[in-house]
């Protein structure tokens, strides 16, 4: 591998020339999954402008580059911002990478693309890993149409934008934490129905990398008996385009009632019925306990 002679630096920019903002994408898990441009444009940067310093300077000291890092991250304002136009007017080439992945996607970078944009500096995407997209290449599901959610929003905006995206007819990629993700597969399997299709990827490309296929509810029970740890896509097939019809309530009871026959306590009922409706659980809960004959309860 050849190395620059030396650091470069400001001095070094051809002030003749305004720099070039690269966005360099960074593995996310596979040290091999760096590309040999990658590796080229961090070490040939005046800048590598990291949203974590100590992440991207591990990774660069693996490689041995040395290019001077500073900081530009999801809190960074506009003095930070208008200090790196600066830097690339003044003729230095900036490399923006984030912790791991492509930057800009559910990571910092795009606001500082539009300044740079405006300022007419040339700004060049050097690709490589994305979670979004190795996760929905290896789902099995649609790759025709998908539509990118990244996180979605927590609390009060999450039911609206749930009924917004239950009439999506393109397959739909979602960005979760390990510790919310059953919580969100049952929201989701509430708002979509239960048993449209999904694929949960699990630490894409590293040592425990995993594909979980099946229906929301399969999934959100799979990760409800085995809480996962590491990152996680949601990949969901999309639907009809029509919301999902809510069941009537004769077929509902009905379901609930054969559960119970067959000896299922209200709860494990509710759970069934819940996994096969989409229904929340709560609610099929208290169904169950006012067809209970005896009233039994245990609420957990
Ligand atoms: N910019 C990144 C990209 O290009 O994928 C995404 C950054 S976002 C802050 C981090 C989220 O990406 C994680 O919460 C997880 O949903 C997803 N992610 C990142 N690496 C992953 C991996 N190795 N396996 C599965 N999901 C991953």
């Amino acid at each position: 591998m050849s190395r620059k002679p030396s650091q470069n630096t400001a001095l070094d920019a051809n002030a003749s020339r305004p720099g070039r903002l690269r966005l360099v994408a960074t593995p996310i898990g596979n040290l091999e999954d760096i590309t040999v441009r990658a590796l080229r444009i961090l070490r040939e940067s005046h800048i590598v402008a990291a949203e974590d310093t100590r992440v991207t300077g591990k990774l660069l000291r693996h490689f041995d580059i040395d290019t001077r890092l500073i900081s530009h991250h999801a809190h960074s304002g506009q003095e930070d911002i208008i200090q790196l136009i600066t830097l690339l007017t003044q003729g230095n080439d900036v490399a923006l990478v984030s912790d791991a992945g492509t930057p800009c996607i559910s990571d910092p970078g795009s606001q500082l693309v539009r300044a740079a944009i405006d300022c007419g500096i040339i700004v060049e995407p050097i690709p490589g890993a994305c979670a979004a997209i190795a996760a929905i290449s290896a789902s099995g599901l649609p790759t025709g149409q998908f539509t990118f959610e990244g996180f979605l929003p927590r609390s009060s905006d999450l039911k609206e934008r749930l009924k917004a995206l239950a009439t999506e007819r393109r397959t739909m990629i979602i960005y979760e934490s390990p510790h919310r993700l059953a919580d969100t597969l049952i929201d989701l399997a509430e708002a979509f129905g239960a048993t449209r299709q999904a694929t949960v990827a699990r630490e894409v490309t590293k040592l425990h990398e995993s594909f979980v296929r099946g229906t929301l509810a399969e999934c959100a029970e799979h990760y409800k008996a085995e809480p996962p740890r590491g990152e996680c896509v949601i990949i969901v097939e999309g639907g009809t385009g029509d919301a999902p019809e809510r069941p009537d309530e004769v077929a509902v009871e009905t379901l609930l009632l054969d559960a119970m026959r067959a000896g299922k306590s209200t709860k494990e009922a509710a759970r069934e019925v819940a996994n096969k409706t989409g229904l929340g659980r709560r609610e099929l809960y208290a169904i169950a306990l006012k067809l209970q004959p005896d009233g039994d309860s245990e609420e957990g």
